[in-house]
């Protein structure tokens, strides 16, 4: 029987991840958002892995930075979205809304999700239910709005929000605790816009402090439980999401 595919997670800098999909059978890998290129090369070569591709979902130098000095070593096809083609010159194959692309051993569908910055995309894994979603969705949280506008950020979380419910979103930054403070915050308020289950929320909470106490990330997240307690996908319109995003930055 083939072996399931894995996705493993390198951290670097303070609070990112680099995703690694990995096919153990071709020893083959796709890297997703390479900010630095030592820990991914470091990886690859520890384990006698090629490099079958890169994905990039925005042009935040986080996300990017490590492309050169990696490819440089192990040349590969360096996947980017179209509307960023000026911002990043790492890549060579750009993608937009509806695009299908075959990269190594995996297929995508790549989904426009405006609003952290406008070009952003995710990468959906149909097979897996493996969603790559940069910084659009975070653990009880969303992306900070640098580029896009409110409409679009909603937009782009509603969209994430009508995946199936079996769904891994592998987010970039590991915020789950930052956000549940937030979450605790929302729900001690009187008029707090929310109505998720407070015994969600503790069950969530639960979960997350077992698996951070020894020392494992929170991340993917499973779409099924952050659409129950993420107020930004609990939000019913783009107005109170603009209000939960805005008490969000005042933090
Ligand atoms: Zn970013």
């Amino acid at each position: 029987m083939a072996m399931r595919p894995r996705v493993e997670l390198i951290p670097i800098f303070e609070d990112n991840y680099v995703f690694m999909l990995i096919d153990d059978e071709r020893k083959e890998v796709v890297a997703v958002d390479p900010g630095e290129t030592a820990a991914v090369s470091k990886y690859l070569e520890d384990n006698s892995l090629k490099l079958a591709g890169i994905l990039l979902t925005h042009h935040h130098n986080d996300h990017i930075g490590g492309v050169k000095g990696l490819i440089g070593k192990h040349p590969a096809p360096v996947y980017a979205p179209q509307k960023n083609q000026n911002q990043i010159n790492s890549a060579d194959h750009w993608v937009k809304e509806g695009d299908t692309i075959s990269v190594g051993p995996f297929e995508f569908s790549v989904l426009e999700l405006p609003g952290h910055t406008l070009g952003h995309v995710a990468f959906w894994n149909d097979t897996y239910k493996w969603l790559f979603s940069g910084d659009v969705l975070f653990g009880l949280g969303c992306g900070r709005l640098f580029e896009g506008t409110y409409e679009q950020m909603y937009n782009s979380l509603q969209r994430i929000k009508e995946l199936p419910a079996e769904t891994l979103i592998y987010c970039t930054h590991e915020y789950t605790e930052t956000n549940l403070q937030f979450c605790k915050m929302l729900c001690n308020l009187d008029n707090s816009p929310i109505t998720g289950d407070d015994e969600d929320l503790e069950l969530y909470e639960n979960e997350l402090m077992n698996r951070r106490d020894i020392g494992l990330p929170s991340v993917p997240l499973k779409l099924s439980i952050e659409r129950k307690v993420n107020p930004f996908l609990l939000a019913h319109s783009v107005n109170q999401f603009a209000y939960l995003r805005d008490l969000r930055n005042k933090q």
